[in-house]
């Protein structure tokens, strides 16, 4: 093959475009898509921005990533953030949102 041929072969490749016939299903899925948006809730504490000891986090985030460790750290890290940013000014950590 000639650098040319390579070259062509390689653009070819880089620009293949398919699109998916289906996918697997609910059953099969690893993460979801969608939930409560980012905008509503403080990046450092996860609490409701309208509703005062309110959190969310993980999947109940419209935060979705690839897979591959993303979904648990994301899971994770704001779960932290909730538990390190409650400032028990209600006495009771009324709601954390999981699904
Ligand atoms: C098959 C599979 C494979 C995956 N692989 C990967 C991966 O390789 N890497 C990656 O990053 N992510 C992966 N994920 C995604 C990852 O598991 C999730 O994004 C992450 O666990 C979400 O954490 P969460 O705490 O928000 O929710 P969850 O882990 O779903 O936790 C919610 C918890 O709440 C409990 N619960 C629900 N309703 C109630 C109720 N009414 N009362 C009390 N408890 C309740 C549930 O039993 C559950 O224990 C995978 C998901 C699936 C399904």
């Amino acid at each position: 093959m000639t650098d040319r041929e390579l070259a062509a072969a390689q653009a070819r490749l880089a620009d293949w475009r398919f699109t998916p016939n289906g996918s697997e299903g609910f059953a099969k899925a690893e993460v979801t898509a969608g939930g409560i948006g980012t905008a509503e809730l403080s990046s450092k504490t996860m609490q409701a921005r309208r509703v005062p000891g309110l959190y969310a986090i993980g999947e109940a985030v419209d935060v979705t990533g690839w897979l591959g460790g993303y979904n648990f750290q994301w899971a994770w890290a704001s779960g932290a953030a909730a538990g390190e940013g409650f400032d028990g000014v209600v006495g009771v950590w009324k709601t954390v949102i999981c699904n």
